[in-house]
């Protein structure tokens, strides 16, 4: 940013002419894009695990070892996280990406939350990396389903999968588990094609995430930061758009609409 102050705006208007002469557009999402729809991050202040402590490193293998205890547990009363979870919904950032992958602009989603909110506000083409909360997953099959599709009867656990009886854990991926193979595929294939990636709400430093972006830079396309503060990504971005997710899009997406039907 300049020292006139005008550097928001002309990284603004950067960000709208990428999207609109870049060939193929994807996007990756964070946990800074929940935060405006009352989800807390895990880390940072005011973090879950800042506040509870981190989980085990080994949630995945304990499931593993005994799904009948994952479930007995998951059946207490619901964490923090599950309550914010339930409640949250999708915010004016989370519908200006939605409008910008109907007019064709944004092919591809990447999202690293697990909250549904993408998906809540519309949005048709995503891969949620770890998974969402909202869905169950056959560690056989790897189908998922909607919860009330699945029976959860508390003297018969672990709940079985309809298709194929094999055990029915969380969609959401847990410490110790590797994400869904067919996810991270999608994931890479999205990738390669890109010339041009939004990476909002997210530093974008844990791998595999932490890739993506920096396969778009390597293959020569833009990356358009949208974020709250400056992160390891901003060196790399050919421009960085400081502020609220909810704020951001919709200003973005309003011009890319205005200038395509000047
Ligand atoms: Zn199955």
């Amino acid at each position: 940013m300049d020292k006139s102050g005008n550097g928001h705006v002309w990284a603004l208007d950067q960000a709208v002419d990428l999207l609109i002469s870049s060939r193929y557009v994807i996007a990756m999402t964070g946990a800074g894009v929940s935060v405006e729809s009352g989800i807390p991050p895990f880390r940072g202040p005011g973090g879950l695990w800042t506040k509870h402590g981190e989980p085990p490193m080994d949630v995945y293998q304990r499931f593993l070892a005994d799904p009948k205890g994952y479930w007995e547990e998951r059946l207490k009363a619901p964490s923090e996280i599950v309550q914010a979870l339930a409640q949250a919904q999708p915010n004016a950032g989370h519908a200006a990406m939605v409008e910008l992958e109907q007019i064709g602009i944004l092919r591809h989603l990447i999202t690293q939350n697990i909250d549904n909110l993408h998906r809540a506000a519309g949005h048709r083409r995503l891969a949620e990396m770890h998974g969402n909360a909202q869905l169950l997953r056959c560690i056989a099959c790897s189908q998922r389903f909607a919860k009330e599709a699945i029976t959860i009867a508390p003297h018969d656990l672990p709940p079985r999968c309809p298709a194929c009886h094999g055990i029915v854990k969380a969609d959401t991926v847990h410490f110790g588990e590797p994400i869904p193979p067919e996810v991270l595929e999608v994931c890479f294939r999205e990738t390669r094609q890109a010339d041009c990636m939004l990476v909002a709400g997210t530093s974008a430093l844990v791998y595999p995430a932490a890739s993506f972006p920096q396969m778009v830079k390597q293959r020569g396309g833009a990356l358009i930061e949208v974020n709250l503060y400056e992160t390891p990504l901003t060196t790399l971005a050919d421009c960085s758009l400081r502020g609220p997710f909810g704020e951001i899009l919709p200003t973005l997406v309003e011009q890319v609409r205005t200038k395509l039907t000047a």
